[in-house]
C-alpha cells in the first residue's frame, strides 16, 4: 500500500521518539536542534520528515505538543502505533535519505536487508551542550544473531511469564485513572505491565481494564489530502469520534488542520465504530457533512445518524476534502513489545 502522498520526498527521516528522549527527559527542542545543526553541517536544503509513536504526544510538554502538531500541519510528520517499521519503510522508499535515530534496528535486519552495512543512519550526540551527529555502526551482524534478535523482540514484556499473563497480550487494554495520560485514549499504546499477576497501566500502575481482542482492532488512517498524518487503533466494541475537541475516544482535527479548515468540521462530526472487527461509520449531523468515496471514485453524502460499513477500498472526506479517513491495509502491529535489545542474549542475566 502506498504510504506516501504528494509531499516532497524527504532527504532526512527522523525517528522522533528517541531524538526527543535523547537525554532522558522528553524535549522537543532536540528535534529542532537536530534540524538546525544538520542544515549547517550536512545539507542546507535538507527536507526533514518525522515519524512519531502515538505514545510520544503524551510525553511532550505543551511546547513540544505544539511543535509536533506544527510538523504534522506542514506535512512533515506522522504519528503511528509503532514508529520503527514505518521509519524503515520510508527509508526503503526514499533510498538516498539519511535516517536520524539511536536505534540499531537489529531485529529488523531480515525485513530490511539494506540495513546491513548501511552508512545512511546517524545518531545525534550531545557534548558540551552542543549537538552533533555520528554515523551509527551498522556493520553486518551474522544471520544467527539477526534470528536471535527477532526472537527476542517477539518475546513478551517483562513479567509476562505465566500463561495467564501471556494470554493478556491477546487483548487491548485501557487505563481509567483520570489523572493518567493514557486515560484520555481508547487504548494504552505502550508495552503493558504486570503486577501481582494483574495487567496494569505502564504509566500509572493502576489495574487496566480489558477491551476486545487485539486481532479485531482496526487501524484508521487520517490524511491531509493525500498525505498521511495519523494512524489510530480502534479496538473492538469501541468508538472514535472525529471533530473539534480532545477527549477520550476523540480525534481532534485542530491538531492537524489549519483554523480555516478545522472550522469546517463540527465538534461532533463523525463517528467510527468497531463492531466485531468491522468498521462502521456514522455522520453525527455535522454542518458540512461527510462524503464517502466508493471504489469507483463516485462520492455520496453520508446519511445522518445511519451506521454503515466502511469497506477497505472506500474513504471518507471532511472539510471540503482537507481531511481524508480510510482504513489501514496493515494488520495492527504486534505492538512495541520490545525487550531491551542492547545486550545480546548470551550475555543477559535473568532477572536483570
Ligand atoms: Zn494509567
Amino acid at each position: 500500500m502506498q504510504s506516501w502522498g504528494k509531499a516532497p520526498a524527504p532527504s532526512v527521516i527522523i525517528d522522533l521518539s528517541p531524538i526527543v528522549l535523547l537525554r532522558g527527559n522528553p524535549n522537543w527542542g532536540w528535534v529542532e536542534a537536530a534540524v538546525e545543526v544538520w542544515r549547517k553541517q550536512h545539507d542546507p536544503q535538507a527536507r526533514f520528515y518525522g515519524v512519531a509513536d502515538n505514545s510520544l504526544y503524551y510525553k511532550l510538554d505543551e511546547a513540544g505538543k505544539r511543535g509536533l502538531s506544527q510538523w504534522k500541519r506542514k506535512r512533515m510528520a506522522r504519528s503511528v502505533s509503532w514508529a520503527d517499521p514505518e521509519v524503515l519503510e520510508l527509508a526503503t522508499q526514499f533510498d538516498t535519505a539519511s535516517v536520524l535515530t539511536t536505534d540499531l534496528f537489529r531485529d529488523h535486519r531480515r525485513d530490511f536487508p539494506w540495513l546491513q552495512g548501511t552508512d545512511r543512519i546517524w545518531k545525534p550526540v550531545v557534548g558540551d551542550g552542543t549537538l552533533g551527529f555520528e554515523r551509527l555502526d551498522y556493520a553486518p551482524i551474522p544471520a544467527m544473531e539477526v534470528s536471535w534478535r527477532i526472537e527476542e523482540a517477539d518475546l513478551t514484556p517483562k513479567g509476562f511469564k505465566t500463561r495467564e499473563a501471556r494470554d493478556a497480550l491477546k487483548y487491548e487494554w485501557r487505563c481509567t485513572t483520570s489523572s493518567c495520560h493514557w486515560a484520555s485514549e481508547a487504548v494504552i499504546e505502550e508495552d503493558p505491565a504486570i503486577r501481582d499477576g494483574r495487567v496494569v497501566c505502564p504509566a500509572c500502575s493502576a489495574p487496566a481494564s480489558r477491551l476486545g481482542f487485539r486481532e479485531s482492532t482496526k487501524e484508521i488512517v487520517l490524511l491531509l489530502g493525500d498525505d498521511e498524518v495519523d494512524r489510530l487503533p480502534v479496538p473492538e466494541r469501541s468508538e472514535l469520534t472525529v471533530g473539534r475537541g480532545r477527549d477520550i475516544g476523540r480525534y481532534d482535527v485542530r491538531e492537524v488542520l489549519e483554523d480555516a479548515a478545522a472550522n469546517k468540521v463540527s465538534r461532533d462530526h463523525l463517528k467510527l465504530i468497531n463492531n466485531g472487527g468491522r468498521i462502521f461509520v456514522e455522520e453525527l449531523g455535522s454542518k458540512n457533512g461527510t462524503n464517502i468515496v466508493r471504489d469507483d471514485g463516485v462520492a455520496a453524502q453520508l446519511q445522518e445518524c445511519v451506521q454503515q460499513a466502511l469497506a477497505p477500498n472506500e474513504h471518507l472526506t471532511l472539510a471540503g476534502g482537507a481531511l481524508t479517513i480510510r482504513l489501514s491495509g496493515k494488520k495492527r502491529p504486534r505492538g512495541t513489545y520490545e525487550p531491551d535489545l542492547t545486550t545480546p542474549p548470551f550475555l543477559r542475566v535473568e532477572g536483570n
